[in-house]
């Protein structure tokens, strides 16, 4: 085996992990939220280039707000799936970093107590005229509907926090933990927006790489990530065991 490897798997073994999870709409699909680009995912009903754009907010303002509305009612009833809890119930023993792109509460719901959103949160409202400004950011009901005509802070439309296409997606701090992972696992992407694009090349090639997705998108990815071809809570299953039993598949496949 490979020195610089076989250092590293003999320290994985034995000592407290930063395993950091990025996760997309499918860690989500097993709660019932639909995501966007499967067989039933939301963009089989709803245009994108409308409902999920800044065009489409400024064009078609009801429309969207209702959209949004409609997908933050679904979040009350909503409760984590056995995969969103795997992965909070991993924080006993290592220090775990969520960095998802939903936008939904359920990695919260389930415990996990470092998420960062990287394409905003339904639980939030903002300003129309300046998104990111963080007076203008707050946690708003998620019965009360978003009305054309409600405003925020600033007097501008309000809407909900989310990054829609076309908007800057704020990332750096998301980078650096990253690329800092001792363990990085990917959950129920498509790896088709920039954001997907760009995360799995953060983390460095020497530590145990993951994705969980009854997809196989190995030739979008870097060389060296293990695929582990489930549904995500089965999918969790077989991570927990990977990490808590000496990372074997990772042994296997660099060993
Ligand atoms: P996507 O719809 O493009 O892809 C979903 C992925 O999940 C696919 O690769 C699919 O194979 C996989 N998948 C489906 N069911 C699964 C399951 N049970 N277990 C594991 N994987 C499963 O979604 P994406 O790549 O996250 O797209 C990015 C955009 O979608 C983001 O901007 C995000 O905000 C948005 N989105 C979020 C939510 C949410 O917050 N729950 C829902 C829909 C879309």
């Amino acid at each position: 085996m490979h020195a610089t490897i076989s250092k590293h798997l003999l320290s994985t073994k034995l000592v407290r992990q930063h395993i950091v999870f990025f996760t997309g709409a499918g860690v989500s699909a097993e709660s019932g939220i639909p995501t966007f680009r499967d067989a039933g995912g939301l963009w089989r009903d709803f245009d994108p280039y409308i409902y999920c754009s800044a065009s489409g907010l400024r064009e078609k303002p009801k429309e969207v707000l209702d959209f949004y509305n409609w997908r933050r009612r679904n979040l009350i009833a909503a409760k984590p799936s056995p995969a969103h809890l795997a992965i909070a119930r991993l924080e006993r023993w290592h220090d775990v970093t969520v960095l998802t792109q939903n936008v939904d509460n359920l990695h919260e719901k389930a415990g996990s107590s470092i998420v960062i959103h990287l394409h905003g949160e339904l639980t939030k409202v903002t300003s129309s005229r300046n998104r990111q400004d963080p007076a203008c950011i707050q946690s708003y009901p998620l019965d009360k509907p978003i009305n054309v005509g409600d405003m925020a802070v600033d007097g501008s439309q309000l809407r909900p926090f989310v990054v829609l296409f076309d908007e800057y997606v704020q990332w750096e701090e998301a980078e650096r933990i990253a690329r800092d992972a001792d363990v990085f696992v990917i959950i129920g992407t498509s790896l088709s927006v920039s954001t997907s694009i760009a995360f799995p090349s953060f983390p460095r090639m020497d530590v145990p790489r993951y994705i969980i997705d009854p997809v196989d998108y190995r030739d979008k990815l870097p060389w060296g990530y293990i695929w582990i071809n489930t549904k995500a809570s089965e999918g969790m299953e077989i991570l927990t065991d990977e990490v808590t039993n000496g990372f074997k598949m990772y042994e296997q496949l660099w060993g």
